[in-house]
This record gives structure tokens, sequence and C-alpha cells, in this order.
């Protein structure tokens, strides 16, 4: 479950939310669709708060972040923050994968320093994973050696590997060429239909239609429109959504 209430972030003067409202039930899909500089990545950095927002409250699962009201003592602050961050796993536009590392190592990473995990158990699993996502028998390879798709299949059982409430992902396809699109979008769907929330910033409309159980449509620093794919992408009820519809499709 994830509860986002009156999320604010300034850049200088320039505000980029204006109080960012939505929630969404757990192993829901939520696509955030919107122009570029509508603050999308802004938002998901805040999610997990890679970027601290200014003020609103986000929460997730069991963790619970008011950023406008953050506790007075540093380490306190710090703790409720490490705590809402341990409840997302983030896939980047260009995977953002340890070039010096393989790929086993490149996912057991983040259980093993980050979560403390014993080194053997998180290997099974991140060799079970990366079977999961189509990558058996890459495990000693290093990221250069793999196509972009296969690349960002890594990252994405890399984030799995951190067993979080919720998987974001910002714009995982944008940087792929062509033809290596539809092999993330497949695990993806296939992660959806086994039940990961997941929140995800992309231009792939198709992909929104076919999975998506909410679409948020951001303009202004706001969710302009909220709603089924259906109401979003087909019937929108704002100007400025039909506009930037007609300008993408
Ligand atoms: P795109 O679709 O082009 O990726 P976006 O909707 O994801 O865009 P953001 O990347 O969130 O938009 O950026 C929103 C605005 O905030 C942009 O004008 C950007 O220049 C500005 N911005 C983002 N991060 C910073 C930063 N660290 N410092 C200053 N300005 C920033």
């Amino acid at each position: 479950m994830i509860e986002v209430t009156g999320l604010r972030r300034a850049f200088g003067n320039r505000t980029v939310l204006d109080g960012i409202d939505f929630t969404a039930e757990r192993g829901c899909v939520t696509v955030v669709i919107g122009p570029s500089g509508s603050g999308k990545t802004t938002l998901l950095r805040g999610l997990n708060a890679l970027d601290a927002p200014d003020a609103g409250q986000v929460r997730i699962g069991d963790a619970a972040v008011d950023f406008g009201a953050l506790p007075s003592g540093r380490g306190e602050a710090r703790r409720a923050i490490a705590r809402l961050r341990a409840q997302s796993g983030m896939v980047f536009q260009n995977h953002n994968l340890f070039p010096h590392r393989t790929v086993l190592q490149n996912v057991t990473e983040g259980p093993v320093v980050v979560q403390g995990h014993a080194r053997a158990a998180a290997e099974r699993e991140a060799r079970e994973l990366l079977d999961r996502v189509g990558l058996a028998g890459t495990e000693d390879r290093f990221p250069f050696q793999l196509s972009g798709g296969q690349q960002q299949r890594v990252g994405i059982a890399r984030a799995l590997a951190l067993h979080p409430e919720i998987v974001l992902f910002d714009e995982p396809t944008s940087a792929l060429d062509p033809e290596l699109v539809g092999e993330v979008l497949a695990v993806m769907k296939q992660l959806a239909s086994e039940g990961w929330t997941m929140v995800v910033v992309t231009h792939e409309i198709r992909f929104a239609r076919q999975v998506a159980d909410q679409v948020l449509f951001l303009d202004g620093g706001v969710v302009a429109e909220r709603g089924s794919a259906e109401q979003v992408l087909d019937h929108p009820t704002q100007e400025r959504t039909q506009r930037f519809l007609t300008r993408i499709l």
C-alpha cells in the first residue's frame, strides 16, 4: 500500500512537485505519464527519498515519513528515511549497474552489504531471480558483455533481490534500442501478474493499457488526472491530458 499526500519539491525558485496526492493498493500497477520536465523522476526519487521532498507525507507498507516534519534528531530522521527507503527497489533508466562487478555480484550486493544476509543464501536467491528474468547462465559475465535489454533485466533482478514492498521503474525502456524494449516490458508484465506493487514512469502507452491498474497524468507539479488506463488514456477529461496524448500517440 502506498499513500502520498501533499508532496512538494522545489529546486531554487522552480517548484517541480506542487502537492502530489495519490494512493495505490498492494499489488496495484501505477503508471505515471506526463510531459518532459513535469516531475515524474522527481516524484519517484521522492517516494524512496533518494531526493527528499521539501514537504508532504509518504507511507509505504509500514514505513511513513512526513518530510515537512522530520524528527529533530539527525539520527532519528536518518533512520526514518532509511526505513522508508528499504520499502522500495528502484530500476533506473540507465540500469546503474556496477561495471566492474559480475552480474551475480550486482544482484547480491544489496542483500549482502546493505541488508547483511549470508552470501551463500543471497547467491542462491540471485540465481533464481536471474532465471526468472531469463538470464540464467549470465551470472559470471560483466555488464558490458550483455545487451542493453539484458542489463536492464539484471537491474530488475537487483531491485527484486531486496524484497521490496514496491518496485519503482524510471523510464526503464527509454534508453534501449527499439528491438530490446519488448523483452524488458515482458518481464515487467510478468512481475505485474505475480502481484508486485509497481510504480512505473514510462512513455509506453501500450504497456500502460495492458498492465496499469491506474494511470497518473502529471502536469504542472500536480496529478492533473488519475484513473484507470481506459479513463485516462481513452477518455481523458482534462484538456491538457488530451493535448499530451495527441502529441505522443
Ligand atoms: P523527463 O520526462 O524529461 O525525464 P520528468 O518529468 O521526469 O522529465 P524531472 O526529471 O522530475 O522531470 O524534472 C523536473 C524538473 O526539475 C526539470 O525542470 C528539471 O530540470 C528539474 N530538476 C530535477 N532535478 C533537479 C536538480 N537536482 N536540480 C535542479 N533542478 C532539477
